[in-house]
């Protein structure tokens, strides 16, 4: 490997970034690498920390002591196999840009959170979910193996076969472990463009999940949306939401072209100045929200593509909580404990006097280990205006959740403390200690890591 003077290596531009919550802030000092050399040098080295699309909630992309290695000209598809469905690429890669060369092909990833202009590289690194994970898992499982770069190590080669421990600590990292420069994934073969997409009333959050979990062996697209604007009552009426391929039609084989997702970003997200988010506009929103359901009550056909990426051209819901930005609040509840869970919840959302702008649940599955948000139980989110009571409010809330025995999701979190983390999450202590046997100095540090003490 080539000594320089400085790693990581390059010139360096001034950037600010911001956490796509809208609660963090930083001056960054960042380099955007555009060759395989920069994988080639190394020399003193200063923090650092990969950046994928920077639309994490939380800031797990950077810090203002550590250099931002944006990936972004990381983008190509390097391998195809027609016959496996196995793809490589470059770990800058959209989803967008990945599953438009997917799909003409006849192959999907099932796993993909809701916009294209997340990449890969930031879906590795935080184990992301997607429309179905008690049926699909979390993003690991549609990595193969994976190329990992850090200066003290050069580039590895990780998978379930070969260095197992770090190929797991990196898939759900938070890009603590390095740079993954590409990773081979798994794509599965596409039934059909079109899907039948379903939304079924229900009465409370006890009636979605017994439907969630009658549904979920057989939905492409499963989760529960809930009518918060009335906390006082007990019930919390919604409707479950699914889908399934539709494949009685050979004209559904045929590919849609979609256009380039909207612009999405910490910047463009908070535009407004002033948040929109308040009582009038929710009740605005759920009503709409219900009435844009009106055709899935019967059964609509939807296309695969709108079910990938439901945000597209939704943006602007993001953009109404203002400069001040939002909390998502996304846990995972043993399902026993789902119900003391929510009522909790609303007593205390109740006692604050703050508006639900989204509670939604969804049917985890599969097991939990080190830092990854997985395993059987209820996911359960709400989005609510940030405030400023609302660290207060969501101090209670992870009161409560330690008490049911819950975890919190870290990726959408900014104010998440080691504390509850630690609690949280029984690994938490070994992610640590594999952390700092492959990397004694802690080269990548973010916002997050630091506040996690991690
Ligand atoms: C509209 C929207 C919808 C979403 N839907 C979902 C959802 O359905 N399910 C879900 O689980 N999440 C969801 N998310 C969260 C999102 O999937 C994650 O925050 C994801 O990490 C964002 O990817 P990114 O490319 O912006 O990565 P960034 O935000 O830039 O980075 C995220 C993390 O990945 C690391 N990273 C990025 N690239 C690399 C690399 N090459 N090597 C090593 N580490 C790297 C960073 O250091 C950081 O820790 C959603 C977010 C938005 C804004």
């Amino acid at each position: 490997m080539a000594k320089g003077s400085d790693w990581p290596p390059g010139p360096r531009a001034a950037s600010t970034d911001i956490s796509f919550d809208g609660s963090t802030e930083a001056e960054v000092s960042s380099i955007r690498p555009d060759s395989y050399r920069f994988f080639n040098s190394t020399g003193h080295v200063q923090f650092a920390i990969p950046r994928g699309a920077g639309l994490s909630y939380a800031p797990a992309f950077f810090d203002r002591d550590s250099v931002s290695i944006r990936m972004n000209q990381f983008k190509r598809i390097l391998d195809f196999d027609s016959d496996t469905g196995q793809v490589e690429v470059e770990a800058g890669i959209s989803l967008f840009d990945l599953h438009s060369f997917l799909s003409p092909k006849g192959y999907y990833l099932p796993v993909q959170p809701g916009h294209g202009r997340i990449t890969v590289g930031g879906c590795i690194a935080p184990d992301v979910h997607g429309k179905n994970q008690y049926r699909d898992g979390t993003f690991i499982q549609q990595v193969a193996s994976l190329k990992l770069f850090h200066p003290f190590h050069g580039i590895v080669h990780l998978s379930r076969e070969s260095e197992a421990d770090l190929f797991r600590a990196t898939c759900g990292g938070y890009g603590l472990t390095g740079i993954i420069v590409s990773a081979v994934l798994q794509a599965k073969p596409i039934r059909s463009q079109k899907l039948l997409l379903k939304a079924e009333k229900v009465g409370n959050c006890q009636a979605a999940n017994k439907m969630m979990t009658e549904l979920a062996d057989e939905s492409d697209l499963l989760y529960s949306w809930h009518d918060f604007s009335n906390l006082k009552s007990e019930d919390s009426p919604g409707y479950v939401i699914h889908a399934r391929f539709k494949a009685d039609d050979p004209s559904d084989s045929k590919t849609v072209n979609i256009s380039s997702p909207p612009r999405l970003d910490g910047h463009w997200r908070r535009g407004m100045p002033l948040t929109l988010a308040n009582g009038l506009a929710l009740r605005a929103m759920n009503t709409a929200y219900k009435f844009s359901l009106r055709s899935a009550k019967r059964g609509k056909v939807t296309t695969l593509d709108e079910t990938l990426f439901p945000i597209h051209g939704r943006e602007i819901y993001y953009r109404l909580f203002g400069k001040k930005g939002f909390h998502e609040y996304q846990a995972l509840l043993p399902h026993q404990q789902i119900d003391d869970y929510l009522q909790g919840l609303k007593e205390i959302i109740r006692s604050f006097g703050a508006p639900v702008f989204l509670a939604s649940g969804k049917h985890f599955g599969g097991s939990q280990d080190l830092l990854r948000f997985s395993g059987e139980g209820t996911c359960f989110a709400i989005n609510i205006p940030r405030r400023n009571n609302t660290d207060k409010l969501l101090a209670k809330v992870d009161d409560l959740l330690l008490k049911c025995g819950g975890k919190p999701n870290i990726i959408k979190d900014s104010r998440l403390t080691a504390d509850v983390v630690r609690a949280a999450y029984p690994e938490f202590d070994k992610f640590k200690s594999t952390l700092r046997e492959w990397d004694s100095k802690r080269l990548f540090r973010s916002e997050l890591s630091e506040r996690l003490d991690l």
